[in-house]
């Protein structure tokens, strides 16, 4: 089964949402080129990719989300809804996620900046996976964004405390 994948947006793009919302109806792809690529090696791409699939199986763990088979997948602009930085889709009956986290190399930030964002993305697609089963409508799509953000910002902010 497949589900509208659930995006994160640019941050200048969010005063945007009500009308990006309008557009969330299928599991189609758009175009978007407002991100201006900056070409990484293949090593930092590896290196990148390494990192995230590290830090998913981390952040699975403490979101109790252990009991997903979720995959992440490096993705150009062309793969993703046109404004947005990644999406989700999961089958609730298999249990299988699928996270799709803008490329390194699209990124005009210097890879360590792009690689916080990355993970900033995965977490949160991660929590929208935990509001899986939670009824969901267009209203409530807005709301539920802007809880995802605050509290992927919170957990972060927390992450990065620790790790000092
Ligand atoms: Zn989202």
């Amino acid at each position: 089964m497949c589900y509208p994948g659930v995006s994160k947006l640019l941050p200048g793009m969010r005063s945007l949402l009500p009308y990006l919302l309008l557009l969330v109806s299928s599991c189609g792809f758009a175009q978007t080129t407002q991100v201006l690529p900056s070409p990484v090696s293949e090593s930092e791409e590896e290196r990148a990719e390494a990192h995230l699939k590290q830090r998913l199986a981390i952040w699975q763990e403490r979101l109790g989300l252990s009991n997903w088979t979720v995959f992440v997948i490096l993705s150009h602009p062309n793969g993703l809804r046109s404004g947005t930085l990644g999406n989700i889709r999961w089958d609730m009956d298999k249990r299988t996620a699928v996270i799709r986290v803008l490329h390194p190399s699209d990124y005009r930030t210097p890879l360590p900046a792009s690689m916080k964002d990355m993970e900033f993305t995965l977490v949160h697609e991660l929590i929208h996976l935990m509001f899986a089963s939670l009824p969901r409508n267009e209203e409530s799509r807005t709301e539920e964004e802007h809880s995802v953000n605050n509290l992927a910002a919170a957990l972060l902010k927390l992450d990065s405390t620790a790790a000092r």
